[in-house]
């Protein structure tokens, strides 16, 4: 569904993308971890085109990412983005946060996005906080009203940028625990996240960045008991 091939990228003088290479099948979750500045969330922005490459390809259902436009609006609405910061529109109801981009892009008519939105909130277990707007609501609510966005949009895939970073520790697992329900349903995600349960857990797959390479590529069993770089085991002795 997504393929990265000889993905290269410079801020400047910085090499912080290096010839990555993979492929993201359709229902597969793969977890991008790695150190401070490894270029993790460079990837994940190049991918929704957040960031521009300076080469090689990037494409999504076998289509080359557009570059702007119409086409680039909607690979933004057929890939999904979840950030650390939530990012919800702060004037807008909760409700009107899910249902603005598939009335706005999707054309859906409110009442029709007003139902599906309820669902959707209902799913991340949200519903009841419908009509109040996002600051009334704790971070970890805040997270979830922003995955119920973008799955209002009916994204082939969800990219997630350190979801539960900023949450304090009581919400981080309210949020996991949709994360995984997303995986368990066949969503197609590529999760920047250092929470390990969730990588056993959820994760197909294991990529592991350093100075702006993937080192390792691997199930999370094998990567998390028997790392094969240095890099990756100094890494994991400090967070496991
Ligand atoms: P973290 O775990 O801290 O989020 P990361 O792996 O997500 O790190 P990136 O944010 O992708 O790392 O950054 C990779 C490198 O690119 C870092 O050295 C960072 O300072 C640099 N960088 C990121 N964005 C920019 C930018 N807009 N301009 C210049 N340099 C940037
Ligand atoms: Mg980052």
């Amino acid at each position: 569904l997504v393929v990265i091939k000889d993905v290269n990228k410079h801020f400047g003088e910085l090499h912080v993308l290096k010839d990555i290479n993979t492929t993201v099948n359709r229902g597969e979750v793969v977890v991008v971890i790695g150190p401070s500045g490894s270029g993790k969330s460079t990837l994940c922005r190049a991918v929704n085109r957040l960031e521009t490459i300076d080469s090689g390809t990037i494409t999504i259902d076998g289509k080359p990412l557009p570059e702007e436009g119409k086409a680039l609006a909607r690979l933004r609405s057929d890939v999904g983005m979840v950030f650390q910061s939530f990012n919800l529109f702060a004037h807008k109801t909760v409700l009107e946060n899910v249902t603005l981009g598939p009335i706005k892009v999707r054309g859906l008519k409110r009442a029709e996005a007003d139902k599906r939105a309820m669902e959707l909130l209902d799913r991340v277990g949200v519903a009841n906080q419908a009509k109040k707007m996002p600051n009334q609501l704790s971070g970890g609510q805040q997270q979830r009203v922003a995955i119920a966005r973008s799955l209002a949009m009916n994204p082939k895939v969800i990219l997630m940028d350190e979801p539960t970073s900023a949450l304090d520790p009581e919400m981080i697992n309210e949020v996991l625990d949709v994360m995984i329900g997303l995986a368990q349903d066949g969503m197609t995600m590529i999760v920047v996240t250092h929470e390990m349960g969730f990588a056993r857990k959820a994760a197909d797959r294991v990529l592991f960045m350093a100075d702006g390479q993937v080192l390792e590529e691997a199930a999370p069993e094998d990567f998390f008991t028997n790392p094969r770089t240095d890099r990756a085991k100094d890494f994991l002795s400090k967070i496991l």
